[in-house]
């Protein structure tokens, strides 16, 4: 058996009962195979894939808070550093019912080689909890962040682990937790990033993530001949990345069409722009996490009630909400609707057998862990903006984060011909980052 498939055999049977772990761990280590075989012996007497798929440390907390009725509410946090090898712990908190060890891991795998593909000095990390921030009260949103941060604060630190959001974790929760870490530790220190930028914060980190997806959905079209300008793009989300996805979209000529939300999904085919862009914030803001009000306010669009928006024709689609929201029948619709392109905003939105069907299908897929790669990219611009007691321009950073970004593509494609590994941009942007922490890894000894 080679190397590559004894270790996903071992981590199947470690992890049985983690399926989104299991998933990314086949898909990265199937991609990066012509790596590995090249270098199958040294690899394996030194077990480098099995100490890179086991986190360095992984710590579950309890979170005890008290409602708005006096009643005692019990959660779990969770945060798992996964690898340091090229810098301290850097990923986002997650705060969703749907949280459990399974998900921080996956994350926080797939952190590992985003985090490496910005060239940057950050490691992988992820935390969160089963937390649900929807539908609570300001009052109870603060109370729980400063139960989590008393319990966090001890693992974390500017050299050592830098936490951020991610779903359920935005601006306010960032300050909320900053608040209570500075309170604890006497300290302002930049250890959190996302934060406003009266806090220390990076001009530019809020569009950061959508800006970054475009960018590098730019670079891929160009690649094959093609511009944005003039294209029909599919979204999903409406949350931070869906409008910062739908604000630069706009600025370079495309046509966003869709957003979606748990509840459904919006076609407004007037154009998804302008104002209507403004209001997804007040929409994400309303905390029901719906999308079906878009339609109420701009009735010309319409609301799909428990739909997805990929039976959707377009030119391009762009995923922006969660882990898995495009599965095979998904994948088949949109081939039959003649999609050429997709690019992953979320993390993992794509199942393994829907992206096996869309390459078949001759779809090209732009990963997430390049796509989305440019907000951990501005949250490193953030640690070095608190560590240089500096601020710095929202020109700065966006000209930092399309050089970032540009990159990044290059990296892939330059991966891709180094292994002869065609348009799989997939493989590429693994091999990539993969490629960068093992080096890493290889010189510190076993540790
Ligand atoms: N949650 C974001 C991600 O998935 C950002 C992480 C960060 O800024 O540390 O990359």
């Amino acid at each position: 058996m080679s190397y590559v498939d004894e270790v996903i055999a071992k981590v199947k049977e470690k992890n049985a009962s983690e399926p989104e772990f299991l998933q990314t761990v086949e898909e990265v280590l199937t991609s990066i195979r012509p790596l590995v075989d090249a270098n199958e012996e040294k690899y394996r007497k030194l077990a480098l894939l099995e100490r890179i798929v086991e986190p360095e440390r992984q710590v579950k907390f309890r979170v005890p808070w008290v409602d708005d009725n006096g009643q005692v509410q019990v959660n779990i946090g969770y945060r798992v550093q996964f690898n340091s090898a090229i810098g301290p712990y850097k990923g986002g908190l997650r705060f969703h019912p749907s949280v459990y060890i399974g998900i921080i891991k996956f994350l926080g795998f797939e952190q590992i080689f985003k985090n490496s593909l910005t060239g940057l000095p950050i490691g992988g990390g992820k935390g969160g909890s089963d937390f649900d921030p929807n539908g609570k009260s300001d009052m109870e949103i603060m109370r729980f962040c400063q139960s989590f941060m008393t319990e966090l604060f001890r693992h974390i630190g500017p050299d050592t682990d830098v936490p951020a959001g991610d779903i359920g974790v935005g601006g306010r929760e960032i300050g909320y937790l900053m608040g209570q870490y500075k309170r604890i530790r006497d300290c302002y220190d930049g250890t959190l990033t996302g934060k406003g930028t009266e806090n220390g914060g990076l001009a530019g980190r809020a569009e950061a993530t959508g800006y970054g997806v475009v960018f590098y959905a730019r670079e891929m079209l160009k690649h094959f001949g093609e511009e944005l300008k003039g294209k029909t793009v599919a979204l999903s989300g409406f949350g931070n990345v869906t409008w910062g996805t739908a604000l630069k979209l706009n600025e370079l000529g495309a046509k966003v069409i869709t957003i979606s939300g748990p509840d459904g999904y919006i076609l407004d085919e007037d154009g998804i722009s302008g104002e209507k862009v403004d209001y997804l914030l007040e929409l994400r803001g309303s905390g029901k996490n719906i999308c079906s009000p878009y339609a109420e306010k701009y009735p010309n669009a319409k609301f799909f009630k428990g739909e997805k928006p990929w039976g959707v024709k377009a030119d391009l689609y762009i995923p922006c909400a969660t882990q898995n929201e495009i599965r095979i029948d998904d994948a088949k619709a949109m081939v039959a609707n003649g999609c050429k392109f997709l690019c992953e905003a979320a993390n993992m939105p794509t199942t393994n057998e829907a992206i096996e069907y869309l390459k078949e299908n001759g779809v090209v897929i732009g990963p997430s862990k390049a796509a989305n790669a440019g907000g951990v990219a501005c949250s490193c611009i953030e640690m070095s903006q608190n560590a240089g007691h500096t601020i710095f321009t929202a020109d700065d950073v966006y000209a930092q984060l399309e050089n970032i970004m540009v990159n990044i593509f290059k990296q892939s494609i330059a991966a891709c011909e180094k292994y002869g590994l065609g348009d799989d941009l997939i493989a590429g942007a693994n091999i990539a980052g993969f490629e960068r922490v093992a080096n890493a890894m290889l010189l510190q000894g076993i540790v």
